[in-house]
């Protein structure tokens, strides 16, 4: 099987440009985000302190979390349920960033990601995954940008959804986020020493797309 690794922080591009090369090389993508996502609406829902890691701990047992795929778009199950919209709020991604912080959570949601992995031709995106997840990823990649640049695309994205949010609040929610992920004490956000960095701040969408195409392209077939 061939795993490409592709991690970063929020709103450098991964998404887009991970489903558009899976799609090209017929790889499964496979977003690791939403599986963090899914465990902070469980908690919230359940009324449990994203705060108290042995609450949240606790609650784990009780989560079953699949991953299947409509045509290539991933949605994720949770208890059964079809929960892939409902963690797309700024809500759900506060709620993952703090969840992801809980090292029972990240042991819980390892063998989900590698078992993906052992079965698929995959393209991961997340934050760890050339770090912890698949270290033996045959291509590791580590797509930035400035947090301006990230803010602007994510800001777009959400009004895009309709969503009535303003660029101070995305811009600062993200710099949280950066700080969290960046500093968390296991798995924290930071380039695999054989990863190839790439900073897509001064690029539009489509030529992050092209110019990771292309990357991957040439890695894979010499
Ligand atoms: O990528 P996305 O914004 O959906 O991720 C939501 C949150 O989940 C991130 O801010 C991060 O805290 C966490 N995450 C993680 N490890 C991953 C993927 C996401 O800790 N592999």
């Amino acid at each position: 099987m061939i795993a490409i690794a592709l991690d970063g922080p929020a709103g450098a591009g991964k998404s887009t440009i991970a489903r558009t090369v899976a799609k090209q090389l017929g790889f499964i993508y496979i977003d690791t985000g939403a599986l963090y996502r899914t465990i902070g609406l469980a908690a919230t829902a359940a009324g449990t302190d994203t705060d108290n890691a042995e609450a949240v701990a606790a609650l784990l047992d009780s989560l079953s979390i699949q991953l299947t795929f409509r045509g290539d778009e991933q949605r994720v199950l949770l208890n059964g349920e079809d929960v892939s919209d409902r963690i797309r709020t700024p809500e759900a991604s506060m709620m993952a960033s703090k969840v992801s912080a809980i090292p029972a959570v990240r042991t819980f949601l390892l063998s989900l990601q590698r078992k993906m992995a052992e079965e698929n031709n995959v393209i991961m995106d997340g934050r760890d995954i050339g770090t912890v997840v698949l270290p033996n990823a045959q291509i590791k990649l580590f797509l930035t940008a400035s947090v301006e640049c990230r803010a602007q695309r994510r800001y777009e994205e959400l009004i895009g959804k309709g969503m009535d949010v303003k660029l101070e609040d995305v811009k600062s929610d993200m710099e949280k986020r950066d700080y969290a992920d960046s500093h968390l004490a296991t798995a924290p956000l930071k380039p695999a020493e054989d990863a190839q960095i790439v900073d897509t701040s001064w690029l539009e969408l489509h030529q992050s797309v092209a110019l990771l195409t292309e990357i991957i392209n040439h890695r894979l077939n010499g």
